[in-house]
């Protein structure tokens, strides 16, 4: 994770339009292209094809169809269709059933009601079918209601989902301990979003160090709890706590990007641990991309090298 000055930078790049425009044009284009490292594919059968890969390797699956902030219902109608189209060909396609989204694709900052009313077309539709459904954590300013529209949900009688905390946040040590009464399985995160020092530890021992006492409940309390992390001194805090308290490898997994430390994927599996990997597809893939290189200046390099080598 960067620091926050960083974090700032890459939250003014993401904004550029030019860069936008740069990647956009090459980032995809074409088997080898540069955001092709992150992203599965713009998409369904792409993203169904690298989940088969996936797979393969004997790792589990999450498919997020990339899109947020969307700004009006119309918006918003479209893809909870394009949503629920994607979990049918998932459905048709006989890969493992488990999807993760964001709520402002569905419409939250527009209204509440019709978020609501929109993730449960897509679950009347995903559950039956036994798909898993993750609501991704955006940025502090959707934290609150973004847990109000889980416990909604929730107490309609959907169980088949879970939702995200992120350590950066002060609050989401008391989140842990209301999302575990509910039952409920958490996804644990550092974060990826520039948050204020109101709100949010700004060192990153801060952020670790919570994450380490998170984790630690989580293994102890929670509900099978996913340690989404590629960072080797949070997993082998796991390792440990869960082999001192005999929690089974089947009470908790792993989860990581698709693309982001493969060998670590393939290790813990091969330690016999369960590890999910979180494959992002479709078009809207540009402020997921800005959130990855935010996390790792080298990877910056790599982009910049990929549009100098497809469009130069
Ligand atoms: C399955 C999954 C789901 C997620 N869902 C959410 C969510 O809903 N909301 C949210 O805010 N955040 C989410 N995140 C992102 C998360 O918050 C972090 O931003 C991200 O995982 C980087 O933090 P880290 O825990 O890997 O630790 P860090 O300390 O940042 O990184 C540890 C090591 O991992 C490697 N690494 C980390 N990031 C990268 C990268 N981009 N490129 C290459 N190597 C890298 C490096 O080797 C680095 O040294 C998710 C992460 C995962 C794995």
């Amino acid at each position: 994770m960067l620091d926050s000055a960083s974090k700032t930078a890459f939250h003014l790049l993401a904004q550029s339009t030019t860069l936008k425009k740069l990647s956009s044009r090459y980032g995809m284009r074409h088997p080898g292209s540069f955001a092709r490292r992150f992203i599965a594919g713009e998409t369904v059968a792409e993203a169904i094809e690298a989940a088969r890969a996936v797979q393969a390797r004997g790792l589990g699956l999450t498919l997020d169809y990339l899109g947020e902030s969307v700004r009006s219902l119309a918006e918003a109608d479209a893809a909870t269709r394009e949503y629920v189209a994607a979990v049918e060909a998932i459905a048709a396609s006989g890969i493992e059933r488990n999807i993760s989204l964001k709520l402002t694709q569905l419409g939250l900052d527009v209204d509440k009601a019709s978020a609501v009313d929109n993730l449960r077309k897509i679950l009347e539709r995903a559950e039956p079918a036994g798909f898993f459904v993750r609501i991704d954590m955006e940025s502090s300013q959707y934290t609150e209601i973004t847990l109000e529209v889980f416990e909604t949900v929730w107490q309609q009688g959907h169980r088949a989902i879970g939702v995200v905390l992120q350590s950066a946040l002060y609050r989401s040590e008391k989140d842990l301990q209301r999302i575990n009464a509910l039952g409920a399985r958490i996804r644990l995160v550092k974060g990826a979003y520039k948050e204020p020092k109101a709100v949010a530890h700004q060192k990153k021992a801060d952020v670790d160090a919570a994450y380490a006492r998170m984790v630690s409940t989580l293994l102890v309390s929670g509900h099978y709890p996913a340690i989404a992390t590629h960072d080797p001194a949070m997993i082998d805090l796991a390792r440990r706590v869960a082999a001192d308290h005999k929690i089974g490898t089947d009470k908790f997994e792993f989860q990581m990007l698709y693309g982001i430390r493969r060998d670590l994927q393939a290790a813990l599996h091969a330690d016999g641990y369960r590890v999910r990997v979180y494959i992002p597809f479709g078009r809207e893939w540009f402020p997921y991309f800005m959130r990855r290189l935010g996390e790792r200046p080298a990877n910056v390099s790599f982009v910049l090298r990929g549009i100098f080598a497809e469009g130069g």
